[in-house]
């Protein structure tokens, strides 16, 4: 926290508006549309707007949904929470998104098959935006919704717009580990300002309009309580002010990193093309294991003998227990990622001194693992 999030959260106190109404969530949404360019509605959590973008999109049970296989489970689970079937994508080994080509001969046999999935959920990993231009004109001769998956992605930039912004429907979280956090909460976005309202009344139990204006219930939709807290919208406000300053800290600590590490064999960091602004919500990293001398996993229980947390990258989908016996279309470069890919400390609060002190401990990984091998 640095801004004027505690000032908010006080005004919250103050006019006792301590719950899922009030002037913090209406002026949150008002900037959050005014700095992305489409309406918005302030939600409990990422995960919950993408349930509620399953619903925008009509998802039933049994439909199909495109998912990238290399992602977090949040993005996933909701397909199931409406009974519908994941089929997973495997990962392009450059940006390591969703990719395109592989979507597009899938989406070709699906719709010569006259069974095309509900929709795709596209997921812009670790800051990095995936290839939305591709995604989107391949989707829409099929009329296959697109929803971006934007919890990692917030204040990253593709071909200058804002990511999450460029598809039909798009979602970003406040959870405590990423770009900007109110501790807990999320955001949906849509173009079309109908799907925002429909969101915003299934967030709130779905209560119609009362005829008899008394707030006699009724309900005629299956409505959940996914609204965000005046509270929560507080510090969510604040933070929002900062945005940008976060987004240079994250990428000056990925630069030191890459310029620190550059004599270091066998790291390389994850992309960044020249159209888009990663945010480096982590700074990622592939460990070759010829080149460097340890193998990812060893080089994070090395750092972590140190008291350093580094993590690999996602552990892909369709390996998980839960999903495995959903379809997955490729899953060897996702795998890949997972078996050589390692997430550094990134936090925005990390000092030079700690991060000279990951540094040195990475250089001595590699140093001492010729010894140790
Ligand atoms: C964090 C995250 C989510 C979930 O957001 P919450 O606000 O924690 O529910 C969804 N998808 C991805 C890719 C995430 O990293």
């Amino acid at each position: 926290m640095d801004g004027n999030e505690r000032r908010y959260v006080q005004e919250a106190f103050d006019s006792n508006w301590l719950s899922t109404v009030g002037p913090n969530l209406t002026a949150l949404e008002k900037e959050f549309s005014a700095l992305v360019g489409l309406p918005a509605v302030a939600l409990a959590s990422g995960t919950a707007g993408l349930h509620l973008a399953m619903r925008l999109a009509g998802v039933k049970p049994g439909d199909e949904v495109v998912v990238p296989t290399l992602t977090f489970s949040a993005t996933v689970n909701p397909v199931l929470y409406e009974h519908a079937r994941p089929v997973f994508l495997d990962s392009e080994p450059c940006g390591w998104n969703l990719n395109p080509v592989l979507l597009a001969d899938f989406l070709g046999q699906r719709a010569r098959q006259n069974r095309l999935p509900k929709a795709v959920v596209v997921v812009h990993l670790f800051g990095l935006s995936a290839a939305m231009n591709e995604i989107q004109e391949i989707c829409r001769p099929h009329g296959v919704t697109v929803i971006e998956d934007a919890a990692e992605s917030l204040g990253a930039r593709y071909h200058g717009k804002h990511s999450g912004t460029i598809s039909d429907i798009g979602v970003f979280s406040f959870n405590g580990n990423k770009m900007i956090t109110g501790t807990t909460g999320g955001m949906l976005v849509a173009r079309d300002p109908a799907k925002v309202e429909a969101a915003r009344k299934w967030s709130q139990q779905a209560r119609d309009a009362d005829p008899l204006g008394v707030n006699n219930y009724v309900h005629s939709e299956l409505g959940f309580n996914y609204r965000m807290s005046n509270v929560v919208a507080g510090i969510v406000r604040g933070q929002l002010e900062i945005l940008e300053t976060r987004v240079a800290q994250r990428r000056a600590v990925f630069d030191r990193y890459r310029t620190g590490l550059a004599e270091v064999p066998g790291l390389t960091p994850q992309a960044e093309s020249p159209d888009c602004r990663h945010t480096r919500w982590l700074s990622c990293f592939l460990v070759d294991e010829k080149k460097f001398g340890l193998t990812a996993v060893e080089l994070i229980r090395f750092l972590d003998a140190a008291n350093i947390e580094a993590r690999p990258v996602w552990r892909p989908l369709h390996t998980q227990p839960l999903y495995e016996i959903f379809e997955c279309i490729g899953g060897g470069v996702a795998e890949d990622l997972n078996r050589r890919g390692i997430c550094l400390p990134s936090s925005s609060s990390l000092t030079v001194t700690d991060q000279e002190f990951v540094m040195a401990r990475l250089r001595e990984a590699h140093e001492l693992a010729p010894i140790r091998r």
